[in-house]
């Protein structure tokens, strides 16, 4: 089936997005309280938050991008998790924070919450994800901050893409059935 721009619904809008970020900001500085964080952004999904996000941390801050990818083709995922890209500077003793798109299965989650205990003894790891689709959760992962909770749909758009299409798009939206 062929994703069109025009079939699209609006899940949350820009202002949605935004306002959700801003106090997702709020509740990481609270956390932080000022100490120094390396927020890792998980490439390519995660880019359009991971930079609205850290433009509202105010802590010493350092940024670091990872590849991964586990979709397939289409809706759904391979079930894998492939390191693209996964070189990361000396983190142990560091606060990291993982940057997420959004959980789906938790599988990619759960591989780079086992990847940074295997390779690194951080001072604390958290997971971010602006979006988390709990109903289809194959793991026992949950995120330590997320910004809306969503049902079993496939979800476009800020930049979550079909089949590399529609990341720009500045809403997150579905394909509707109704
Ligand atoms: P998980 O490993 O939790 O199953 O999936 C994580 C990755 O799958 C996300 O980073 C994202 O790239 C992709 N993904 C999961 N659900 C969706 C969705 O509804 N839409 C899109 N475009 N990608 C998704």
């Amino acid at each position: 089936m062929d994703v069109k721009i025009e079939d699209l619904k609006i899940l949350f809008s820009e202002e949605q997005i935004q306002n959700k970020i801003k106090e997702l900001g709020q509740e990481l500085n609270k956390f932080y309280n000022g100490e120094e964080v390396y927020a890792i952004c998980v490439l390519k999904g995660a880019v359009f938050f991971a930079i609205d996000l850290v433009k509202h941390l105010n802590m010493p801050l350092k940024m670091e991008f990872i590849r991964l990818s586990s979709y397939g083709t289409g809706f759904s995922t391979s079930g894998k998790v492939n390191a693209v890209d996964i070189s990361l500077p000396d983190l142990n003793g560091k606060n990291v924070l993982i940057i997420e798109d959004i959980i789906d299965t938790g599988l990619t989650a759960k591989f780079l919450m086992d990847f940074m205990h295997c390779n690194f003894k951080t001072k604390s790891t958290k997971f971010c994800s602006l979006l988390d689709k709990k109903v289809s959760r194959r793991t026992d992962i949950e995120p330590d901050y997320y910004g809306f909770e969503i049902d079993d749909k496939f979800v476009v758009g800020y930049g979550l893409d079909y089949e590399g299409y529609y990341r720009n798009l500045r809403f997150i939206g579905y394909v509707g059935e109704e």
